[in-house]
């Protein structure tokens, strides 16, 4: 079958693979670079070549099954990563870093702080009792209303997390399905202090991933080529880019929900229900070396620094440490900060971009059981990370699903 991808993220990447062993396919990227979310910058800094990542940065063995297989299969190198979280306010001198009881106390005072030591008992509680959570229906918010969680709880721990692992605002973690979120703590062992999973990173960036997953179909990548029509018909598909028209047997959207409804000339009543009901939030990303925006104290620095400063609805605020995430030893930090609340030095900014995020909430996590009702109908097929959790996993998942069902559409 002659087949298009739409996009090049770990989703379009994996169809591709997965397709090209049969089928005649053609993956299109906007971008002028192959990789979506997967993005390598090669750098130089105090005079050193290093590659640094400002998109996927870390994944492990136990939650990411498909996406380390595919990473073995292909003979790609990974290194071991260290996860660790702070929460620090620079309004109210605030700070803690989880990594071990002295960075906890960071700030000595508050071992005797009644807040503060509540807040931990609060979170083995939170570890204890969230696992036994039953309900389908009730939002997070109503949960840690119902079991009497204090607002120093939510607002220094539990919903600083949620919000760095997705990159959404407060009042969108909030408004999670309370199963959606605990789900993904228990599985990624973050319920428990022992079942932790031991984080990895590719060596020399996601970059040398993404030049394995896509050296067998090197020569059928189309970049610098944006979708701007697709046409559907009953036993074809026209996809038109900015400089051509082609015709496929079938079309499989590795893009966003939202710009797959964009270009689809005559989405379906489903499609629109659907995929609007995924939408995506923007956020800003700066590459940078300005140590001013971290927590004062160097004990309280950890791999995600998440600044509680910004209300509720806006964007939040969190710095990837880069050297810690990735092992790279450079004089000055190198970090990577989302919607940084406080200016950062302009002499310190290396890259400045942006990206989108899937924005879940109830109506996403239901929209979400409903693929097979759009996937599979109209020479159509949907994947991408939108599909699960928003991770590299859940983009492999639904590249696998898509062509499974492909195979048994064209049978
Ligand atoms: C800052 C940041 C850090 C992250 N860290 C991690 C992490 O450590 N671990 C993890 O598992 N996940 C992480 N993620 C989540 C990440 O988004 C997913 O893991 C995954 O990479 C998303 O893949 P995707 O294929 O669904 O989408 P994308 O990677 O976004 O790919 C979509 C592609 O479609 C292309 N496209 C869109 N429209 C068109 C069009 N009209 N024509 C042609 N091409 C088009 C885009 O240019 C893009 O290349 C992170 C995300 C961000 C932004």
């Amino acid at each position: 079958m002659k087949v298009a991808v739409i996009g090049s993220g770990i989703s379009g990447n994996t169809l591709a693979y997965l397709l090209n062993k049969n089928h005649d396919v053609t993956l299109y990227e906007k971008d002028k670079r192959i990789g979506g979310h997967s993005h390598t910058h090669e750098i130089v800094i105090n005079n050193k070549k290093v590659n640094v990542d400002t998109g996927f940065i870390v994944f492990n063995k136990k939650t990411y099954p498909l996406f380390t297989s595919l990473l073995n299969n292909l003979g790609v190198k990974y290194e071991n990563s260290n996860m660790s979280f702070s929460v620090f306010s620079k309004e109210n001198n605030f700070e803690y870093n989880g990594t071990s009881l002295n960075s906890l106390f960071s700030q000595r005072r508050n071992l005797l702080n009644p807040k503060f030591l509540k807040m931990i008992f609060e979170i083995l509680r939170f570890n204890k009792e969230s696992i036994k959570l039953k309900s389908k229906t009730i939002l997070l918010k109503q949960y840690l209303k119902n079991n009497n969680y204090s607002t120093y709880f939510c607002k220094n721990y539990i919903l600083p997390m949620g919000a760095a692992i997705w990159s959404s605002d407060i009042k969108t973690i909030l408004n999670f399905p309370a199963h959606f979120f605990i789900d993904f703590f228990k599985n990624h062992g973050m319920l428990s202090v022992t079942n932790r999973p031991q984080w990895l990173t590719i060596k020399g960036g996601s970059q040398e991933y993404v030049k394995k997953l896509t050296s067998g179909f090197k020569n059928k990548i189309r970049l610098n080529s944006k979708i701007k029509n697709i046409v559907r018909y009953k036993s074809y598909v026209v996809i038109e880019d900015n400089k051509s028209k082609e015709k496929f047997d079938y079309v499989f959207f590795a893009c966003h929900s939202d710009e797959a409804l964009e270009i689809l000339k005559k989405p379906t009543a489903d499609e629109v229900k659907i995929l609007s009901a995924l939408p995506y939030q923007k956020n800003d990303i700066i590459l940078h070396t300005d140590s001013s925006i971290m927590p004062q104290k160097k004990l309280s620095w950890a791999a995600w620094n998440y600044n509680i400063d910004s209300p509720d609805d806006s964007p939040i605020t969190l710095t990837y440490n880069m050297n810690i995430l990735q092992n790279i030893k450079t004089k000055e930090p190198l970090l990577v900060t989302l919607n940084p609340k406080l200016p950062i030095s302009k002499g310190k900014v290396i890259k400045k971009l942006q990206y989108t995020h899937p924005k879940f909430s109830k109506y996403s996590v239901s929209a979400q059981l409903k693929n097979k009702i759009i996937s599979g109908k109209n020479r159509t097929f949907y994947s991408g990370a939108y599909w699960g959790k928003g991770f590299h996993e859940d983009g492999v998942k639904s590249a696998y699903e898509a062509v499974k069902l492909f195979e048994a559409v064209i049978k």
